[in-house]
C-alpha cells in the first residue's frame, strides 16, 4: 500500500431564518438557514477542510477568502471541487470520507442518502467512501439551543500511482 494520510475539518454556523438550509449539496426543508458568506453549507466546508488537511494545503479559509466577493454565495459542491483539483495536482486521490452533522432540528436521517450521493458525485468516489453520520446537542451548547448547526470530518487520501 502507497502513502495514506488522513485529515480532519470542523465548522459551524448560525441558523438564521431567511435562508436556505444546504447540507451537503442538498436543500432540507426547514424554517431557518445557515448564514455566512457563500452558500454556508457547513458539512461540505468541514469535508473541504479535511481534505486540505490531509494534503498540507491549510485551510478553506485560505483558498477561498471569505473578503473575496466572487464567494459570495458561492455553492459549496463548487469550491469542494475545486478542491478536490487542488488535492489531484499535489498527487492525491481521495480514499474515503466520514463526516458527523450535529444539528436539533430538522431530522438529518431521510436526507442521508441524497446528502450521500451529492457528495459522492462531486468527489468523484463511490457512495460507500463518503459516509454521514447525524448527531444532536442533546439540547446543550449552542447546537442545543437550535442557535447553529455544526459538522466535522475526516478524509483519507491515497498517493494517486
Ligand atoms: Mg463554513
Amino acid at each position: 500500500m502507497g502513502e495514506v494520510r488522513t485529515g480532519i475539518g470542523w465548522d459551524s454556523h448560525r441558523l438564521v431564518e431567511g435562508r436556505p438550509l444546504i447540507i451537503g449539496g442538498v436543500q432540507i426543508p426547514h424554517d431557518r438557514g445557515l448564514a455566512g458568506h457563500s452558500d454556508a453549507d457547513v458539512l461540505t466546508h468541514a469535508i473541504i477542510d479535511a481534505l486540505l488537511g490531509a494534503a498540507g494545503l491549510d485551510d478553506i479559509g485560505a483558498h477561498f477568502p471569505d473578503s473575496d466577493p466572487t464567494y459570495k454565495d458561492a455553492d459549496s459542491l463548487d469550491l469542494l471541487m475545486t478542491v478536490l483539483e487542488r488535492v489531484r495536482a499535489a498527487g492525491w486521490e481521495v480514499g474515503n470520507v466520514d463526516a458527523t452533522v450535529v444539528m436539533e432540528r430538522p431530522k438529518l436521517a431521510p436526507h442521508r442518502d441524497e446528502i450521500r450521493r451529492s457528495l459522492a458525485e462531486a468527489l468523484e468516489i463511490d457512495r460507500d467512501a463518503v459516509n454521514i453520520k447525524a448527531s444532536t446537542g442533546e439540547g446543550m451548547g449552542f447546537v442545543g439551543r437550535g442557535e447553529g448547526v455544526a459538522a466535522l470530518a475526516v478524509a483519507t487520501l491515497r498517493r494517486a500511482a
